[in-house]
């Protein structure tokens, strides 16, 4: 659905001046006809964050490196934006927002407040990444953070919010779920995937990449999508087998949860989010096509909890449990299906002919805008015809006219834009006249 009030942006046909300069590879434009699908969705995002009883958080995109080096799923530093700043610190663009959230939850001393502590956030991160489909180097995320929890409630509460999101928007996905239990659990099952790796000249097979990761970091092959890969895989030992008690039981009940609330999910044994700072349940939303064939590789969101994470940024002993949804990839899955609401105040187009009229529709344009109208202009077009077919695409209730006869008059013009009739009214009386004939927000309009 094209946005109502700008038109599609269309590339220019012609070729562009040499000197004009291009966005770096992997950066995007939101266009004004995209911008209201992202303001919807992030819209939608923070009234379901609140109605989940979280607290919104903005932090810089701009960190402190040691942050990520402490804590990165980022194995590869070169994925990094790395900045010089001042006093010889060392910032970076943030490539997630999960650790800049936790470490203000820690600057703000937040373990004194009542636990767990739930926050959210929208805001743009930064990788370096390999450019392909659905993946570029600044994009968009709406993150969920419980922090202060150990039960397997709260895995089960971000899922029934993502999922609960995702369907509102109407996004078909799969949730894809497994447990990787604690560290010791993690050090058996490397050990177990080396041998495994190791006999009938699998090693040799792998990609050139997991070779690298042969040895040093067992979990890290699991994560790999060549294709070579994942068939090795389909034999490999699972992690479920070395899963302790305390792990075991705490992964039937955030299952039982879901099947309570009947949530579909699919246990996914090499599911691992890279090697990284989870421990026990990580999950991810896979987007589904119309035959209900899910996509790995442009997952929708992820996340999971990171016991372990807040202490090691500095905090106290803290578990936790956090999900991080894409919004470039969501926005291209729902926009043909997300119906776009109504802006809710009627529009009045205020249109002007002559100098004197001008200055005074300056003065009105003010005077309206504050009162609450959704008032709108085209004060450098001098054309009547040129306004008022500006009026009509943006689909104005009512058009106010000021020309020299009225403006000499003390009078104004109201056209209703439906029916065409047009009447003459005192100039003093306009508001009181668009009061009875539009809506307007309530309440005052500050600047
Ligand atoms: P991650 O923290 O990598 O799991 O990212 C969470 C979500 O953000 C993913 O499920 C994607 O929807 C989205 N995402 C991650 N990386 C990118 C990227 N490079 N470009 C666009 N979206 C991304």
């Amino acid at each position: 659905m094209p946005n109502r009030n700008m038109p599609a942006f269309k590339k220019p046909v012609e070729k562009r001046s040499a000197k004009a300069i291009d966005r770096l590879l992997g950066m995007k434009d939101i266009v004004p006809s995209e911008f209201r699908y992202f303001s919807t969705v992030s819209d939608k995002a923070a009234s379901l964050a609140e109605l989940y009883s979280f607290n919104a958080i903005k932090t810089p995109v701009i960190e402190n490196a040691e942050l990520y080096k402490r804590s990165s799923r980022h194995n590869n530093d070169k994925e990094l934006y790395g900045l010089d700043c001042e006093k010889g610190e060392n910032g970076i663009l943030r490539p997630e927002l999960t650790q800049g959230i936790l470490r203000a939850y820690i600057e703000n001393n937040f373990a004194e407040l009542p636990q767990p502590v739930r926050l959210y956030s929208i805001g743009p991160v930064f990788r370096r990444e390999k450019m392909q489909t659905g993946r570029y180097r600044e994009s968009n995320q709406f993150n969920l953070e419980i922090i202060g929890e150990n039960k397997p409630m709260a895995e089960a509460l971000l899922l029934a919010a993502a999922y609960n999101f995702f369907q509102d928007l109407q996004a078909n996905f799969q949730i894809q779920i497994n447990s990787l239990g604690k560290i010791d659990c993690r050090k058996e099952y490397a050990g177990k995937l080396n041998n495994f790796y190791k006999e009938r000249g699998r090693r040799s097979k792998l990609c050139n990449n997991c070779k690298k990761y042969l040895g040093k970091n067992m979990i890290a092959l699991l994560d790999c999508k060549e294709e070579v890969c994942q068939q090795l895989l389909a034999e490999a030992p699972q992690i479920a087998d070395c899963l302790s008690d305390e792990s075991r039981e705490h992964f039937a009940k955030v299952l039982e949860y879901l099947d309570e609330l009947n949530i579909p999910y699919n246990f996914n044994p090499y599911l691992v989010r890279g090697l990284s700072y989870y421990n026990d349940t990580v999950f991810e939303f896979w987007p589904t096509n119309d035959e209900g064939i899910a996509n790995s590789k442009l997952a929708l969101a992820g996340g999971g909890r990171y016991d372990n994470l807040v202490e090691s940024l500095g905090g106290r002993p803290t578990p936790s449990v956090g999900l991080a949804i894409g919004l470039e990839r969501l926005v291209s899955k729902i926009k043909d299906k997300l119906i776009l609401p109504d802006l809710k105040e009627e529009v009045v187009f205020l249109a002007q002919l002559g100098d004197q009229a001008k200055i005074k529709s300056l003065i009105l344009f003010e005077e309206l805008r504050r009162a609450g109208f959704n008032v709108r202009q085209s004060f450098s077009t001098d054309s009547l015809k040129n306004q008022m077919e500006e009026a009509s695409r943006l689909k104005a209730k009512i058009s106010l006219i000021l020309g020299k006869k009225e403006v000499m008059d003390e009078t104004i013009l109201l056209r209703d834009m439906e029916s065409g009739v047009q009447e003459t009214l005192a100039f003093k009386k306009v508001k009181d006249k668009l009061e009875k004939k539009v809506n307007r927000k309530e309440g005052v309009i500050y600047g």
